[in-house]
């Protein structure tokens, strides 16, 4: 008998028992599973997971610990030593930076020949620049829908002045600090122009000097106003001219520049460049050990850094209501770019869970939020990344440290956006033209701004000045950019790495085409001997009567 819709009663009946049964087996399975589970299973899996565990409870017990420790009213000298143990992390992380990010890219580089690094590197830009330029869209996007900024300075408060950058000299700037003259001072300090006002005598006054004491009566314009000269007289002009100057930070830009150009080399040289190549190759297994140990401590010193900054902030209940839609526009933001764009980014080039890629750089990401220095999380996230996704060492070596300093979507989405803000709360109307031209200082600031805390509220100035905008109004933002900058810094570290993924699975017929010991280490090739002891044994064991014990 067949049913009116052309079913057989029959065949449907079979069907339901038979996803009944699935469902009974999977759920005794699972019964089943869940009874097998012993001590030595949970334990092992607080062991895997201890540092994530570690540092979760880390920043919920920080933000205990900071909210109970508030009604307090600290001195400035009682919250330096509440903060203390959170500022050694810091320094211990700050420490690793320099010869981690130039070993990894001299050996990153010369693990790979010239054309393996030349597609993998074409890769990593179109990925920096295809995401930097998604995250200002976003921000714009963002800032244009929810208006925070509603054309009153009323409620602000902290008006102070701001050094005037011009974005020319901030552009020449980025490549100068390309080329470092000096490697050492490259590694303490970075090339910026300052602008210097000098009194500047013009030519009828040189005129005057070369005359001596003779008494000539010269008509000349200066700014549209006519001066009269006789001897006796001097005119002076203000101009404002560049000169060379220097802030203190190591200048990251130069490094990776000849760090990247030094490996190619290396690695062009063969057995020549050999010594050279084992010395970096160990020097950055010693340092990734370091950092093995330091990550013990890492739980701790977050945990202070979260609870130090909770105590030190100033009231969020007295914040103004466009301070706080302004920042509830950066969070939808950087939300909307590191929930969505990124992991869809690399699902749609991987196909691969993103999510999961996503748990293993868990600790980087609350490591990036704790210190907000996407330099200082480099160490955590190599070993995230290395450790927990298994992303191939020849890509992380270079893409990371690169990334690191030139990939910033979140610093990036964050300049553009506070540049339109500014320009609300002035109510100053922005044509296409501006808006453009902020996109475009907003992607340039934001390669250039450094992976330390705040970088990016100094890079602003560039993006406000490139459309007329008074850049003392970045002090209108600063009571929140603490806040913020930790968003933005997790957002600029998960940017990277979903980039090494994603570089990874494109080069991964260059990567299997290469003999893979070629990325690995120094360190580790001896590490496998013993291994390689224990097998030859275990097979000599195996051959021997069953009787005879087999040693552990
Ligand atoms: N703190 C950020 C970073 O280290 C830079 C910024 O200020 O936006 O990535």
């Amino acid at each position: 008998m067949t049913q009116s819709n052309g079913e057989n009663p029959q065949r449907t009946r079979s069907g339901l028992r038979q996803i009944r049964d699935g469902i009974q087996s999977r759920s005794l399975r699972a019964k089943k599973r869940v009874e097998n589970i012993t001590k030595h299973d949970v334990k092992g899996f607080f062991r895997r997971n201890a540092f994530v565990i570690f540092t979760v409870a880390a920043v919920i017990i920080g933000i205990i610990l900071g909210f109970a420790l508030r009604p307090y009213n600290m001195s400035y000298r009682e919250m330096k030593f509440f903060s203390f143990p959170g500022e050694l992390l810091m320094r211990m992380l700050q420490m690793l930076v320099l010869p981690l990010l130039v070993s990894s890219l001299i050996t990153g580089m010369a693990a790979l020949d010239s054309r393996a690094s030349g597609k993998m590197g074409m890769r990593a830009v179109v990925y920096y620049t295809t995401t930097t330029i998604i995250a200002v869209f976003i921000g714009i996007v963002m800032v244009l829908i929810i208006h925070p900024g509603k054309g009153s300075k009323d409620e602000f408060t902290k008006q102070q002045k701001i050094e005037q950058v011009s974005p020319a000299d901030a552009f020449l700037d980025l490549i100068r600090n390309m080329f470092p003259p000096n490697l050492v001072e490259a590694c303490t300090k970075q090339y910026n122009t300052k602008n210097h006002s000098v009194m500047t005598l013009p030519t009828v006054a040189q005129f005057k000097t070369q005359y001596g004491k003779r008494v000539v009566h010269v008509k000349l314009t200066v700014n549209d106003t006519l001066f009269t000269l006789n001897g006796s007289q001097e005119i002076t002009r203000e101009e404002v001219i560049p000169v060379p100057g220097s802030v203190n930070g190591v200048n990251a830009l130069g490094l990776v520049v000849f760090s990247m150009c030094f490996g190619l080399i290396i690695g062009s040289m063969r057995e020549q460049g050999q010594p050279l190549k084992d010395f970096f190759d160990c020097l950055n297994e010693a340092i990734m050990r370091l950092v093995a140990i330091i990550m013990w401590y890492a739980p701790i010193g977050i945990l202070f850094l979260i609870a130090g900054k909770i105590v030190e902030m100033d009231d969020i209940t007295s914040m103004g209501g466009q301070l706080g839609m302004y920042t509830v526009t950066v969070i939808c933001g950087l939300l909307v770019h590191a929930i969505f764009v990124l992991p869809t980014l690399y699902f749609v080039v991987t196909r691969k869970n993103p999510f999961v890629f996503i748990g293993g750089l868990l600790q980087a990401l609350i490591t990036a939020l704790g210190t907000s220095s996407s330099s200082a999380t480099l160490p955590i996230t190599f070993k995230c990344l290395e450790e927990n996704n298994k992303v191939d060492k020849r890509v992380t070596r270079f893409v990371l440290p690169v990334g690191a300093t030139i990939n910033m979507d979140g610093t990036a989405l964050y300049e553009a956006l506070a540049a339109i803000f500014i320009a609300q709360v002035n109510d100053y109307d922005l044509n296409f033209g501006q808006i453009l031209t902020i996109s475009i200082t907003a992607t340039a600031a934001s390669i250039g701004a450094a992976g330390i805390p705040q970088a990016g509220l100094v890079t602003m100035v560039i993006v406000l000045t490139s459309v007329g905008l008074p850049t003392d109004d970045i002090t209108l933002i600063i009571a929140v950019d603490w806040f913020l900058d930790r968003l933005r810094t997790t957002t600029n570290v998960l940017g990277d790495s979903i980039g090494a993924g994603i570089v990874e699975h494109l080069s991964r017929h260059e990567l299997q085409s290469k003999d893979p010991e070629v990325g690995n280490s120094v360190v580790e090739e001896t590490d496998k001997k013993p291994y390689q002891l224990i097998c030859q044994e275990n097979e000599y064991e195996n051959e021997k009567p069953a009787d005879s014990k087999t040693k552990m």
